[in-house]
């Protein structure tokens, strides 16, 4: 963004609904993170519209367009424009928040300012009209050139009005690598605990978001005291001192590493945020002053699950974060295709894809392990040519069918034999060929007249 930049281009669709308005006596403004995006240069995702007119009034300028009117309580009209949703809220402010969480009401508004100074940050905070010239009252264009997340109006007075934007704070300063500006940050520290009073599926999209942001990791080390407030297994981790050669720092300092090190996935992210949260549960020190963590993925792994669920993840994520915590220590020799094939045949060629990005960015993370990326790298090339080979039973050059025919009776006996040959071929025992296993099968047929 060069500096004194105070035009943005609106893209043709939502310069129209603004005309559109604007034409039936109304004022209209594309505001918010689509405003704050182009500023930075970035393409939004939507396009959301702040104007003067009721819902009643909005539904009537695009009475030829299908709107949804399920928000107008809150004055916001969705209106679909060749497909496209486009939300488009009249001007309000928002009062009460006895809660921390819900205004006690809404008021609709007759000017946009009032409007801006309901909303979160200065850099959300800025109005662009259908020209695109855009309208900046709270300083958001300076913030966003100095990399700074900064309340609008008083933080504390702010936060106390809704818990939720303090974690909102984080996830735009991950997301864009900003700072926090001091005050909101002091405000931050100083009232996290409200968080507690927010509901867990509002916290958890916002933890998601700041998680994947570019700059996680600075702010996890900087805030470590709200992530304790979403997540208190969380406490005893910060700073717990791990007495073992093979790590160069803490518990959290390293977990903020490897999440740091994994792509930006929720579930990637989750799984090394919470990989050790199982360690000081299971720490030992023994006569050497080393220290041991036997069983911390498995403990973890039962912690992970009820975090998830109070935080109101879904089941599919929850289980598959659950099991790379569960999983994580798993071991691998890198030119070993059996123990390869095992664990595809175990977790499947997804899971072992992502549990071989665990195991780095946690090899990464400790500071001290030489060569987590190549190895991993060789690891993925084998899992690549060993995915190709037999690691199920359907993949399997016989079947069920051949062993009735070869007389075996229909039954469970028919499963074990299937299993047991899988088990020789991956262990490398017997090729996936038709002749040797059909051979194979005959002999432990022969060798045992129950299958019969
Ligand atoms: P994103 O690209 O992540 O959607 P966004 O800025 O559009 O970013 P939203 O959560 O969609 O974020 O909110 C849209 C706008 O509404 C924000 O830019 C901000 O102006 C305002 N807003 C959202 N939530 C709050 C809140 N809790 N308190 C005050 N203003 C809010
Ligand atoms: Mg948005």
């Amino acid at each position: 963004m060069g500096a004194g930049v105070s035009r943005i281009v609106i893209p043709a669709q939502a310069r129209s609904l603004l005309r559109r308005l604007n034409a039936a006596g109304y004022a209209a403004y594309a505001v918010g993170g689509c405003v704050r995006d182009s500023l930075r240069g970035e393409t939004p995702a939507d396009w959301d519209i702040c104007t003067d007119a009721e819902p009643a009034q909005t539904a009537a300028v695009f009475s030829d367009c299908r709107t949804v009117l399920a928000g107008a309580r809150y004055g916001t009209v969705t209106v679909i424009c060749d497909g496209a949703p486009y939300e488009i809220t009249t001007f309000r402010e928002e009062h009460g928040y006895s809660d921390s969480r819900h205004p006690d009401g809404v008021s609709f508004l007759r000017s946009l300012e009032g409007d801006l100074a309901r909303r979160d940050f200065t850099v959300n905070a800025m109005a662009a009209d259908a020209d695109g010239s855009v309208i900046d009252r709270f300083g958001g264009m300076d913030d966003l050139r100095n990399g700074l997340i900064r309340c609008v109006g008083d933080p504390a007075l702010r936060f106390t009005e809704d818990a939720l934007r303090m974690l909102r704070a984080l996830r735009f300063a991950a997301r864009f690598g900003f700072s926090v500006a001091p005050e909101t940050e002091d405000a931050i520290h100083a009232l996290c605990g409200r968080l507690r009073a927010v509901a867990p599926e509002r916290l958890r999209k916002e933890l998601s978001g700041l998680l994947c942001g570019q700059a996680v990791k600075d702010v996890l080390e900087r805030f470590s005291d709200v992530l304790c407030v979403l997540i208190p297994e969380l406490t005893p981790c910060i700073g717990f001192r791990q007495w073992n050669y093979h790590h160069k720092y803490d518990v959290w300092a390293h977990t903020v590493r490897a999440v740091e090190a994994v792509p930006p996935t929720e579930v990637l992210r989750l799984a090394m945020l919470l990989h050790d949260i199982g360690k000081p549960a299971s720490f030992t020190l023994d006569k050497q002053l080393v220290g041991h963590f036997y069983g911390h993925a498995v403990i973890g792994g039962a912690m992970c699950e009820r975090i998830l669920r109070r935080l109101r993840y879904d089941n599919c994520t929850a289980e598959l974060v659950t099991l790379l915590v569960r999983e994580h220590g798993f071991y691998l020799l890198e030119d070993s295709p059996k123990r390869m094939r095992k664990l595809l045949s175990q977790f499947g060629e997804e899971t072992v894809h992502l549990l071989l990005q665990v195991r780095r960015a946690d090899g990464i993370a400790t500071g001290t392990a030489e060569g987590a990326a190549e190895k991993t790298a060789v690891a993925e090339r084998l899992l690549e040519s060993v995915s190709a080979q037999c690691v199920s039973l359907p993949q399997m050059k016989l079947n069920g069918e051949d062993l009735l025919r070869l007389g075996v009776k229909q039954g469970p006996q028919v499963g074990a034999i299937l299993k047991t040959l899988l088990d020789a071929v991956l262990d490398g025992r017997l090729e996936n060929e038709r002749d040797p296993l059909m051979q194979a099968a005959r002999e432990m047929i022969d060798k045992s007249d129950v299958f019969l």
